[in-house]
């Protein structure tokens, strides 16, 4: 990892509204930006250490834009934005069978990046390529159809049109639903970030297992919801953008109890 890492800078250009990435540009600057507004005094000072000058919401998109890198190198990380799962309506089930799961996944690398963070004996580069994950895979682990299906890949086999152009489940609720409210990321934060201290640390309460649960029960929702060929227009907007707004705040709140846990 630590060789490529001079490309990094190149790569986070290299971005392409071609491919399917969980909440588009928008939805994961949204998040990292509400993060960035709930971070500990130490936990500031710590990621600028690590990161410099940049705002969080600069790197909250570079796992996604390694997809686009041929060198192979970043393979491996391709499975570390999502986690499937049959359909689960008991928390104690969903949970056993997400421990029970083989292979890295969404839950088992945010715990294992966690922890190189943490130690001591990793290198500042890789400390750095961690921490940035991580503020992307937060984000992901909020969009709910990341804790979707493995048997239409999370949404991406359900064929759907939106408003009238062809598309899939996984595309909408990605960047289509967040991009039609047309704000600009840094707009959105801040018309998203409203709660009290109180509602805040309620939201923020819980463990990766029952964010994950949090998601999966909205991934279930929306399927009910969108079944295939679906023509999604104003009414489905109307139908979840509450949904997609709360789940937009909730992962900002998250990554920040998140980041304020680790530093
Ligand atoms: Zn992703």
């Amino acid at each position: 990892m630590k060789s490529i890492y001079s490309k990094m800078l190149v790569l986070a250009f290299m971005a392409s509204s071609l491919y399917s990435y969980a909440w588009g540009l928008t939805g994961h600057r949204i998040i990292a930006e509400i993060a960035e507004n709930h971070l500990s005094g130490k936990a500031k000072r710590e990621i600028r250490k690590m990161m410099g000058r940049e705002r969080l919401a600069y790197w909250a998109n570079w796992p996604d834009f390694i997809k686009s890198d041929t060198t192979g190198v970043w393979k491996e990380t391709s499975v570390w934005h999502y986690v499937n799962i049959d359909p689960q309506t008991d928390f104690k089930v969903f949970e056993e069978k997400l421990k029970a799961q083989a292979g890295p996944s969404l839950y088992t690398q945010i715990k294992t990046l966690s922890s190189q963070i943490k130690d001591e004996k990793t290198s500042e580069k890789d400390r750095k390529i961690a921490l940035i994950f991580l503020i992307h895979m937060m984000g992901d682990l909020s969009q709910p159809l990341h804790v979707g299906r493995a048997e239409d890949l999370g949404g991406n086999k359900i064929n759907v049109t939106y408003f009238g152009d062809k598309s899939n489940l996984h595309s909408v609720w990605d960047g289509k639903l967040v991009d039609s409210q047309k704000y600009s990321y840094t707009e959105y934060a801040k018309l998203l970030d409203i709660k009290s201290d109180e509602e805040v640390k309620q939201i923020q309460t819980g463990n990766l297992e029952d964010w994950l649960y949090d998601s999966h029960k909205i991934a279930n929702r929306i399927y009910a919801q969108t079944p295939n060929d679906s023509k999604l227009s104003y009414d489905y907007q109307y139908k979840f953008n509450d949904t997609m707004e709360r789940q937009l705040l909730y992962g900002g709140l998250r990554l920040a109890k998140l980041l304020n846990d680790l530093f």
